[in-house]
C-alpha cells in the first residue's frame, strides 16, 4: 500500500543534520527552543509514520486500539510540526508572543488537535473498520492546517518585510513555500509519504539559514561571537535580569603585532577555553580585538568571578611557540542600566573596555554617562575597524611649497576615513582613538603603502614634487620590526627610500631611546626625518641635535601666535635651526602676508590652505599634473 522510499534517506538526513547541531555549542534563545521543537517533532513524526503505516498493512496482526494509538500519535505530532514551524516564523519577526492575536492563533491548532483526538469516537478524522484504518470525512483537515500555518506564515514576512534582513525574509519566504509544495505532493501522490522529505528540506533551509550553530561561535575556541552576542541580548533586554562582566587585553593591537597573528590566535582559544570551563553557569563570548565577555544572571557570584580571572592572568599562557603575559581591564553592565537595545548595550561595554584600558586623556575625563559622546567614540572606532578592514583608509595629499619661488615642492599625506553615511571623520578626532587602541599600527601602514603605491603610478617629478611627507606615529615606532616592514612595502612598490620623508610630531618625543633607536634604524634603512608641529612640546635645540632631522615643521599654533604678538622670539628658533643646518617648514599658511613674512625670516617651506587644503588623490593629480605651480 505505501511506498517508503522517501522515508529512510529522510530519516538519514535528519541523524546528520541532529549530530550537527549538537556537538556544537547553541545560543539559549527563544529561536533555538522552537528548532529544537521542530526537530523532535519531524524525528518522531517520521518514526510514527513508519510504524503506523506499517500497522495499518498489517492491520491483522494489531488490535484496533493499537491501529488507533499508532495513527492518534502519529496526526497528533504532524499538526503540531505544522505548527512548530509557524512558531519559528513568529520567531523570526521577532513578534511579541503575548499579544492577543499571537494568542488566538493557537485556536486553529488546538481546534484541529481536538478534532484528531475526537476521531476515537467520531471517526472524524479517521477510523479503524473491521480492524482496518479508513479516511475519515474530516481527514483534509491536515490540508486545511497546513495552508492556513504556512500562509499566515508567509502573511507575517509581507507584513515585516521591511524590517528584516534580506536573507531572513527570502529564507523565511523559502521553507514556508517548501512547505506547501511538501503538501500538494502529499495530496497527489499519497502513497509515497513524501511530506517528511519536503519538512526535511525545510528545515535544512532553517539551519543553514538561522540555526547553524557556527554562525554564532568564533572560530577561535569554545565562546560565542558578536552576532551571537547581539541576537542574545536582542532577546533578553526586555525580560530578564542580567549581568555582563567583560574584559579586554591590554595593548591587544601592539601585542599582537609584536607576537604574530597566529601566536595570539591560539592565546585566546586557550583564554576562551579557560572561561568556558571555569564558569560553566556563565555564557562567553569573544568580541574581537581582545575583548571578552561573560554573561549571566544579575545574582551570580560576579566579584568572585573577576578575582578569579583576574588571578589567572597573573600566569603566562602557554602556545605552541611562545609564552604570553597577558594583562586585563574589566568593564560591566547590567540589566538595571536600562539600555534600550542590544547595540546600545555592547557600545556601552566595549566603551567602558577601552575606558579601564587608558590609563590618559582619551575617554578619562569625560562622562562616560554623556550617552551621544559615548556613541560618536564607539561609532569612530567601528568606522575606524571597517575601514582597516576593508583597506579602505584614505590618503589625501597637500602641497609643500618652496618659499621663494612659490613653487610647489613636496607634499604631506594625510589620512582620511569616512563615517558610515560616507562624510569624512578628521583625523584630529581618530588619530587618538587610533593611537589608544593600537589600530595606528595598521592605518600608518595603509597610508604608508598608498603612497609608495601612488609615487609608483605618477610621475612626481613632472608635477613638480621631490618627495612626500607621511606622519608617523610614536606608538608604530614601538614595532620593533618597523624598518623592516616599511623597507618590505618600498621594494613592493619598487620605490626608493628618498622619495620619502617621515614626519615625528615633537610631541611624542618622550620615550628618548626607544624612538632614537628606531629613527636610526630607519635612516639606516635610506629615509629621512622631519620634526612636526615644533612648539607643541617642549624640545629645546640641544634635544632636536641629537635626531637626524632634516627638516623641522612649525607648529601651526606657534605660526599664529607669532602674527599676534611679534615678539623675536620665531625669528630666533629658526635662525637657530638654520644655523644646524636644518630647513624650515612653516604650517598653516593662510595669508598672502604670513606667506611673505614667514619667508622673510627665514622659512623655506610653506604649507597652508593659501596654497591648498589636502586633497584627494586624483584632485591633486588634475591639479598638479599638468601644471605645476602651486
Ligand atoms: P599635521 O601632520 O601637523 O598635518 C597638518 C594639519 O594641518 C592637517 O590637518 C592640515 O589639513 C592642517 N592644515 C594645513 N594647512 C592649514 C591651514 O592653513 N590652516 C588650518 N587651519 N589647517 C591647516 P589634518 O589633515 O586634519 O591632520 C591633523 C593631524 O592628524 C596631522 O597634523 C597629523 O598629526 C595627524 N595625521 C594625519 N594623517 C596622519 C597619518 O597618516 N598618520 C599619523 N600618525 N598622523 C596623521
Ligand atoms: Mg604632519
Ligand atoms: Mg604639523
Amino acid at each position: 500500500m505505501w511506498n517508503y522510499s522517501f522515508v529512510f534517506p529522510s530519516l538519514m538526513m535528519m541523524f546528520t543534520l541532529l549530530a550537527f547541531y549538537f556537538v556544537r555549542k547553541r545560543l539559549p534563545i527563544h529561536m533555538n527552543r522552537t528548532f529544537l521543537g521542530i526537530l523532535a517533532l519531524q524525528l518522531w513524526v517520521i518514526v510514527f509514520d513508519l510504524v503506523s503505516s506499517r500497522a495499518d498493512e498489517e492491520y491483522a496482526n494489531y488490535t484496533s486500539a493499537w491501529l488507533y494509538a499508532l495513527n492518534m500519535v502519529f496526526f497528533v505530532l504532524y499538526i503540531a510540526r505544522v505548527f512548530w514551524f509557524y512558531r519559528f516564523t513568529l520567531d523570526i519577526i521577532d513578534t511579541d508572543r503575548r499579544s492577543l492575536w499571537a494568542r488566538l492563533s493557537w485556536l486553529p491548532f488546538i481546534a484541529s488537535e481536538a478534532v484528531c483526538l475526537s476521531s476515537f469516537a467520531t471517526g472524524a478524522m479517521f477510523s479503524i473498520q473491521d480492524g482496518m484504518y479508513q479516511r475519515g470525512p474530516l481527514y483534509n483537515l491536515l490540508y486545511v492546517c497546513s495552508l492556513f500555518y504556512c500562509g499566515l506564515s508567509l502573511v507575517l514576512l509581507a507584513r515585516h518585510a521591511r524590517n528584516l534582513k534580506g536573507h531572513v525574509l527570502a529564507e523565511g519566504i523559502a521553507y514556508n513555500v517548501i512547505l506547501l509544495a511538501g503538501n500538494v505532493a502529499r495530496f497527489l501522490f499519497p502513497q509515497y509519504l513524501v511530506m517528511n522529505t519536503f519538512c526535511m528540506i525545510a528545515i535544512l533551509v532553517i539551519y543553514l539559514g538561522f540555526m547553524n550553530p557556527d554562525l554564532y561561535i568564533t572560530d577561535r575556541g569554545p565562546a560565542f561571537n558578536m552576532r551571537g552576542f547581539r541576537t542574545l541580548l536582542a532577546e533578553l533586554y526586555r525580560r530578564k535580569k542580567y549581568r555582563i562582566l567583560g574584559f579586554a587585553l591590554q595593548n591587544y593591537n601592539h601585542e599582537r603585532s609584536i607576537l604574530g597573528g597566529d601566536q595570539m590566535d591560539e592565546g585566546i582559544t586557550q583564554i576562551n577555553q579557560y572561561l568556558s570551563d571555569a564558569f560553566p553557569s556563565l555564557l562567553p563570548f569573544y568580541l574581537r580585538g581582545g575583548r571578552f565577555a561573560l554573561l549571566g544572571k544579575d545574582s551570580a557570584p560576579w566579584e568572585a568571578v573577576q578575582r578569579e580571572i583576574h588571578e589567572r592572568f597573573q600566569q603566562p599562557w602557554h602556545t605552541s611557540n611562545a609564552t604570553l603575559y597577558l594583562s586585563v581591564v574589566f568593564a560591566s553592565v547590567n540589566s538595571k542600566a536600562n539600555l534600550p537595545s542590544a547595540d546600545r548595550i555592547i557600545n556601552n561595554l566595549v566603551l567602558a573596555m577601552e575606558n579601564a584600558k587608558q590609563s590618559s586623556s582619551l575617554w578619562d575625563d569625560r562622562d562616560a554617562t554623556n550617552i551621544q559622546e559615548v556613541d560618536q567614540q564607539v561609532d569612530i572606532l567601528r568606522s575606524l575597524e571597517q575601514a582597516l578592514e576593508q583597506n579602505r583608509v584614505e590618503v589625501f595629499l597637500q602641497p609643500v611649497v618652496d618659499s621663494r619661488t612659490r613653487h610647489i615642492a613636496a607634499a604631506e599625506a594625510l589620512a582620511r576615513i569616512r563615517d558610515a553615511g560616507g562624510r569624512i571623520i578628521p583625523p584630529g578626532l581618530f588619530i587618538p582613538i587610533a593611537e589608544k587602541s593600537g589600530y595606528i599600527n595598521q592605518l600608518g601602514e595603509q597610508v604608508f603603502e598608498k603612497t609608495c603605491a601612488f609615487i609608483r603610478d605618477n610621475d612626481l617629478a613632472a608635477m613638480g614634487l621631490g618627495w612626500i611627507n607621511v606622519n608617523l606615529s610614536p606608538i608604530q615606532c614601538m614595532q620593533r620590526d618597523l624598518s623592516q616592514r616599511f623597507s618590505a612595502i618600498l621594494e613592493r612598490y619598487g620605490v626608493k627610500p628618498e622619495k620619502i620623508h617621515l614626519e615625528i610630531t615633537e610631541q611624542s618625543m618622550v620615550d628618548y631611546s626607544m624612538l632614537k633607536r628606531q629613527i636610526v634604524s630607519l635612516q639606516g634603512s635610506g629615509f629621512q626625518f622631519v620634526l612636526d608641529d615644533y612648539g607643541s612640546g617642549y624640545s629645546n635645540l640641544t634635544r632636536v641635535k641629537h635626531y637626524p632631522f632634516i627638516n623641522i615643521k612649525l607648529d601651526m599654533e606657534v605660526v599664529w601666535d607669532f602674527f599676534n604678538d611679534r615678539d623675536s622670539l620665531l625669528p630666533t628658533i629658526i635662525d637657530g635651526f638654520r644655523s644646524m643646518n636644518l630647513s624650515i617648514t612653516a604650517e598653516g599658511i593662510e595669508t598672502p602676508e604670513m606667506a611673505d613674512v614667514l619667508t622673510e625670516i627665514g622659512s623655506d617651506y610653506l604649507q597652508g590652505f593659501l596654497f591648498s587644503k589636502p586633497l584627494p588623490l586624483d584632485e591633486f593629480v588634475s591639479k598638479y599634473g599638468k601644471d605645476a605651480r602651486a
